[in-house]
């Protein structure tokens, strides 16, 4: 049995996939396997031209909205850009941010996070706020530097009152859409540690609030065990969130740990 005090949050990032036909196809589905269950939140995360389209699929249950990115500034000469207000007004209700993809392709600094992750609070979004160390740097040593740099570079300014609405997601890069997942027990250490930087920065009863979820080739056959551990609150899917049966399936672990 997880602790209730932070409810389960099985997050689809969907990437760089489907059209808004597509996407819309995928959202109904999700939505009539596990749209009205209450026990696990669930949100899936469309490309920007699927949004709205997954939006009109999602409206009357309780999936919710992600987006997977957006620029920190609410409007301006920023060409190719979308912000939160933007996001907000197509009833999106989370954002990842700082994704390694992000991070490795498109030179997001733990800076840019930082300021992306204020403005998705002041927007009322909730930030899934990705951090991870890669293979290098875990076999170097430094996997708690790493962490610790990017956890407190992406939260510098947050306050104790955001913890409802912030979302940490660990995602080792080198688990990421490689088939390759953390053992429960590895990804339980980093997520405690995490839970415990996450107390210094913001006090105990906030972190004891925020969600941390585990991302990193989780898929129904692993997600019962790394989902049981006390702290791991959920999961970031990529490629098993593109299935409607093992995105569901990974949500019906969660539920079974719930109840
Ligand atoms: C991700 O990209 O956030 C992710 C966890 O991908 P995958 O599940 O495919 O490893």
């Amino acid at each position: 049995m997880k602790n209730k005090a932070r409810k389960l949050l099985i997050a689809g990032n969907w990437k760089m996939n489907l059209n808004s036909a597509e996407g819309a196809e995928l959202a109904e589905t999700i939505v009539s396997q596990v749209g009205t269950q209450m026990e696990v939140a669930v949100c899936i995360c469309p490309t920007f031209t699927s949004l709205e389209a997954v939006a009109q699929k999602v409206v009357n249950s309780n999936i919710a909205l992600g987006a997977q990115n957006m620029h920190f500034e609410s409007s301006g000469a920023y060409t190719g850009e979308i912000s939160a207000e933007m996001l907000r007004h197509l009833f999106a209700n989370f954002v990842i941010l700082g994704h390694s993809e992000r991070r490795e392709y498109f030179g997001e600094t733990d800076a840019i996070v930082n300021k992306k992750t204020l403005a998705a609070l002041a927007a009322s979004l909730k930030p899934i706020v990705c951090i991870g160390e890669t293979l290098e740097e875990r076999e170097s040593g430094q996997l708690n530097t790493v962490i610790e740099t990017q956890l407190k570079g992406a939260l510098a300014g947050v306050e104790p009152k955001h913890a409802d609405q912030l979302v940490i997601a660990y995602e080792p890069v080198w688990a990421i859409g490689t088939g390759k997942t953390a053992t429960p027990d590895d990804a339980e250490a980093v997520h405690a540690s995490i839970r415990k930087l996450l107390t210094g920065l913001l006090g105990g009863e906030a972190a004891e609030k925020i969600r941390i979820l585990y991302g990193g080739s989780m898929k129904p056959e692993n997600a019962e065990t790394l989902l049981s551990q006390e702290n791991i609150d959920g999961g970031l899917i990529g490629g098993a969130s593109l299935k409607a049966h093992s995105f569901t399936s990974i949500v019906e672990s969660a539920i079974k740990l719930s109840s």
